[in-house]
């Protein structure tokens, strides 16, 4: 066993808007014992499946503040117009051996990365323009407009991957899954990864750039 398999380590995956990062990370926590969740503070509005404790705390503008200016929260962020956050206590599960994932996004991976220096930062890249836009589309939640906001916004993040320490690509959920178990369990050698990074952020960032040139 390895160090990193012993004891808890913070993970960080971020990813561009509709890469699949809160499956991947539902999916650790419910198949594997030695992952736990980390429920961010939100001013967002709940969506109609999400859970109140488990899936966000949601909470007021007011709640929020109060949150972060007494320090409850080790990171925050403005995402699409909300404020998301990572409580402190959160991370106190790591303590206790489990790995605790953070679905945060790049900003919140950058303040992570300076605070917690033995994170585990993954990047996911979706495999192709178009299967993001299918990905954003199916949530079947978001308005048009909506859709076009997140594309950008994801092609926009897609050059901080090499911010990172391991980039995995989404295009089979299993594989996904596998590659972040053996990073996390510091034996990354069977993670394909993407041999040049720099070159695929360009020709996602092109088929994003057609995908919303045809319309979405
Ligand atoms: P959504 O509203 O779609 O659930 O999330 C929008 C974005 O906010 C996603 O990129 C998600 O990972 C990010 N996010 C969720 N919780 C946090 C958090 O606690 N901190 C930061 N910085 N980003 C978060």
């Amino acid at each position: 066993m390895t160090d990193s398999a012993r004891s808890g380590v913070p993970v960080v995956i971020a990813a561009p808007s509709g890469t699949g990062k809160t499956t991947i990370a539902r999916t650790l926590v419910e198949r594997f014992d030695r992952f736990v969740f980390s429920v961010s503070a939100t001013t967002r509005p709940p969506r109609e499946s999400e859970r109140d404790g488990v899936d966000y705390r949601f909470v007021s503008e007011e709640e929020f503040e109060r949150m972060r200016v007494e320090g409850e929260l080790i990171e925050w962020a403005e995402v699409h117009g909300y404020a998301y956050g990572t409580p402190r206590s959160a991370l106190d599960a790591a303590g206790s051996g489990a790995h605790v994932v953070l679905d945060i996004d790049v900003q919140g991976a950058a303040q992570i990365r300076e605070l917690v220096p033995n994170a585990v930062l993954i990047f996911l890249l979706p495999p192709s323009g178009s299967v993001l836009l299918a990905r954003l589309r199916g949530r079947g939640t978001e308005a048009t407009e909506v859709v076009i906001r997140r594309l950008k916004g994801s092609r926009g993040e897609l050059h901080r991957a090499r911010d990172f320490d391991h980039v995995v690509v989404n295009d089979d959920l299993e594989r996904a899954i596998r590659e972040v178990v053996a990073i996390v369990d510091g034996v990354p050698d069977g993670v394909e990864g993407v041999t040049d990074l720099d070159q695929e952020v360009i020709r996602l960032q092109s088929e994003i750039d057609a995908v919303l040139k045809e319309g979405v």
